[in-house]
């Protein structure tokens, strides 16, 4: 579904993306773990249009991810993301934050807005906050939260980057299990992430970022019995 070839990415003179080839299927959950600074979350960006990758290949369902201003909207669209620190706007309610861009981008009418936002608050455990504000919420609801907003706008790739690494450890589990929920439903999901017992279960592939490069991948099993290398093994160690 989202092909890459050879894709480059520089911050000045720092090459952070060497030239990365992967294919991320249709219904596929790929886990991407590595060390800080590996150029994870600039992978990324530069799928969902955030950061311009600046040499090689994206396609997303066949089209190419350029700077074209045509493309941009369906694209955002396609492309879900959720990040580490919530991002919700705090002056809105948690309903309001679910159903800005649907009213926004698609111009659905509030009513539909409204009645699709609590469906997916249903989803997520969180219909019963929808008129609440970001500050009243815990870290945990409001990633789940921050979900349903993704999912408003209907996308056919969930990227998540390090979603539970601001969360206290009681919320972790909350916010996986929405993470699983929509992995079981066939969404296609790239997750980047420290948490290895999400990747071993739920992951059809873990890959391995070092030095801007993928430097592994292979179905978990397969990956935590043979990392691959001594890098990756003792990086697994430190995680697990
Ligand atoms: P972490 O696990 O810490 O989140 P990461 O694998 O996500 O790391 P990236 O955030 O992709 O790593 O960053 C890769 C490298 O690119 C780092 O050295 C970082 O300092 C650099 N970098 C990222 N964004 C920018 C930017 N906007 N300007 C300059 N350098 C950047
Ligand atoms: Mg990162």
């Amino acid at each position: 579904y989202i092909v890459c070839e050879r894709v480059t990415k520089s911050f000045g003179a720092h090459q952070v993306l060497k030239g990365v080839s992967t294919q991320f299927c249709q219904g596929e959950v790929t886990v991407i773990i590595g060390a800080s600074g590996s150029g994870k979350s600039t992978l990324l960006r530069a799928l969902n249009r955030l950061e311009p990758h600046d040499g090689g290949r994206i396609t997303i369902a066949g089209v190419e991810v350029t700077d074209h201003e045509a493309t941009l909207q369906q694209q955002r669209c396609e492309v879900g993301m959720v990040f580490q620190q919530f991002n919700l706007f705090g002056h809105m309610t948690v309903l309001d934050n679910v159903t800005l861009a649907p009213r926004r981008i698609r111009k659905t009418p509030r009513a539909t807005a409204n009645a699709q936002a609590l469906q997916l608050l249903e989803r997520v455990g969180m219909a019963a906050h929808a008129h609440k504000y970001p500050w009243q919420l815990s870290g945990g609801q409001q990633q789940r939260v921050a979900i349903a907003r993704a999912l408003a706008m209907q996308p056919q790739v969930m990227l998540f980057d390090e979603p539970t690494s601001a969360l206290d450890p009681e919320m972790v589990q909350e916010v996986l299990e929405v993470m699983r929920g929509l992995a079981r439903e066939g969404m296609t999901m790239i997750v980047v992430t420290h948490e290895m017992g999400f990747a071993r279960e739920v992951a059809d592939r873990v890959m391995f970022f070092d030095q801007g490069q993928i430097a592994h991948e292979a179905p978990p099993a397969e990956f935590f019995a043979r990392p691959g290398n001594e890098r990756i093994a003792a990086f697994i160690g430190r995680m697990a």
